[in-house]
């Protein structure tokens, strides 16, 4: 990525892209909704609309998904070689990084996330995984099993799926979206691919640089629009293959019950409620900071934030204490200013249901550390906000938030088997966090778990080539590694009497 790029350069790129009309991109090409609707897009930072985007209904749903068709059954697409493909997603990767500045700037102004976590984690990471991604091209095979039958031989095939319909949502929007483009078109799907209708932005800038890369036309179509009328439709359409969703776990559900139409196969990342547990033997400062990192990036959007707080009560005053030092010299503003650590939340509904929750945990008795106020004037900012004095029962320590919002609660005893009780004791399994320097607490704990996801003694966790998704209501099956590649395909046995 060209970091040091000038930014009257950028800056101009963006006023261009901003200035277009947003289309449809389906078969290859930008098309306006058939019924002429758009949709107005909104800065979070300044609450002002800056933006507007086409808003497709099942009928454009329906031209995208015969386009993909079409694209999966005949053409270049089918007949292209794995090192074709690969090829492709790594001239996209190029592409974006090319762009970074450019891109960086689009999804800050759209999602309102920092600068830097736009350019590092949207934007670099999504041309990370486009490249992990590629490399996977050609290395998903069948096997040789073994036989009980005398006189056969017999393999297995793994081919595409088919038609994905790909649905997102709109905290990390770039990434999400590439997470799931890439290892569908890897094997050889094609993709429909409806972005969150609060940040469509990066998901149209995609589009354009898909298109200028060569894709053929119909191997992935971008829909904006809501998602009542065209991400139901999507979900709907008997021509569809494969669902892969992210988003909450209530719309999660409709989608497994919409999809039985076909039977269509259905991924699902949605929520989490993740536990932190720290240990009095931890690294106590950097547990600090990363409990505060897990909550406060992104402005807690983020489905793996760690929101359940459990501390030993011998070290909860310290950290608890730090985390809302830090909380309190968070800069809070608008991602494109430099020095912003936290940007706004995503939209009014967003503020509406974080600052509802923080309202219900304390009328439920929580006791606000730090924070729990909107900030006031223009944007949806909010302040980065410790509860304590929580309790199992209470909505903020069930239910996911999804905002700056964590719920701190002691640990009383030593015993793992409680422990993990505790940390267990929600629908959700998406992700956790130990710190302890004891290895084997470490370890028996972490097996204790019941998350797709243990993070021992912080660091990001998330890596392309970890599996990652959720147990319980946190979804149904896993992206990225082998598993994410081969979730994009069928088995297919063929057998051969000797
Ligand atoms: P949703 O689950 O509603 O949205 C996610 C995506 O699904 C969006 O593209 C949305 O479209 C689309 N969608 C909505 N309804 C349907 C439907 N019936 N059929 C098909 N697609 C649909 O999340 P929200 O944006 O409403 O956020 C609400 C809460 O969900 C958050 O506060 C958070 O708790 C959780 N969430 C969790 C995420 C995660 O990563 N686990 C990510 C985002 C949200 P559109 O936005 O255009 O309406």
């Amino acid at each position: 990525m060209n970091a040091q790029m000038s930014p009257p350069r950028h800056e101009s790129l963006v006023a261009g892209f901003l200035a277009r009309t947003h289309e449809l991109f389906i078969d290859g090409r930008f098309v306006p909704a058939q019924s002429g609707k758009t949709f107005d897009v909104i800065n979070p930072a300044t609450g002002e609309v800056f933006a507007k985007a086409a808003a497709a209904d099942a009928g454009d749903i329906d031209l995208a998904v015969k386009a993909a068709r079409r694209a999966f059954e005949t053409g270049p697409w089918p007949n292209m070689s794995a090192g074709g493909r690969r090829n492709l997603l790594l001239k996209l990767a190029d592409a974006l990084e090319a762009h970074a500045d450019e891109i960086a700037t689009l999804e800050s102004m759209d999602n309102g996330m920092p600068l830097m976590v736009a350019k590092f984690a949207a934007v670099a990471g999504a041309a990370e995984c486009l490249r992990y991604n590629a490399g996977w091209a050609g290395k998903i095979n069948g096997e040789t099993p073994t036989l009980s039958l005398p006189n056969h031989h017999a393999y297995t095939l793994r081919e595409p799926i088919g038609v994905v319909g790909s649905i997102t949502p709109w905290n990390f929007p770039l990434a999400m979206e590439v997470a799931k483009i890439a290892p569908a078109l890897a094997v050889g799907c094609t993709v429909v691919l409806k972005p969150a209708e609060l940040t469509p932005l990066t998901a149209v800038r995609l589009a354009e640089l898909i298109q200028e890369v060569g894709f053929p036309p119909g191997v992935v179509n971008i829909v904006t629009g809501f998602g009542d009328p065209a991400g139901k439709a999507l979900v709907a359409h008997p021509d569809v293959d494969k669902i892969s969703f992210t988003g909450s776990t209530a719309v999660g559900k409709s989608i497994v019950v919409a999809a039985a139409g076909n039977l269509k196969r259905v991924a699902l990342e949605l929520g989490g409620k993740s536990p932190v547990i720290i240990f009095p033997d931890a690294d106590l400062d950097r547990a600090t900071e990363g409990a505060a990192n897990g909550i406060f990036g992104n402005a807690g959007q983020v489905c793996v934030a760690g929101s359940r707080l459990f501390v030993h009560k011998s070290v909860f005053d310290r950290i608890v204490g730090g985390i809302a030092e830090r909380a309190r010299k968070l800069r809070v503003g608008a991602g494109l200013q430099p020095d912003t650590q936290m940007g706004p939340l995503v939209s009014q509904k967003q503020l509406e249901r974080v600052t509802g929750y923080i309202q219900s945990g304390t009328q439920d008795g929580a006791e606000v550390v730090v924070g729990g106020q909107r900030v006031e004037g223009k944007g949806y900012f909010i302040q980065p906000t410790v509860l304590a004095q929580t309790n199992r029962d209470m909505r903020v320590v069930r239910e996911e938030i999804f905002g700056p919002v964590v719920c701190a609660m002691p640990i009383d005893d030593d015993d793992l088997e409680r422990i993990a009780k505790q940390a267990n004791d929600t629908d959700y399994g998406l992700s956790s966090n130990i710190w302890t320097r004891d290895i084997s607490v470490a370890h028996k704990l972490a097996r204790k778990i019941k998350a797709g996801m243990v993070r021992i003694n912080g660091g990001q966790g998330l890596d392309y080539a970890l599996p990652f998704g959720g147990y319980k209501q946190s979804g149904w099956g896993r992206e990225n590694a082998r598993e994410g590649v081969e979730a994009y395909t069928e088995v297919k046995s063929v057998s051969i009497a000797l």
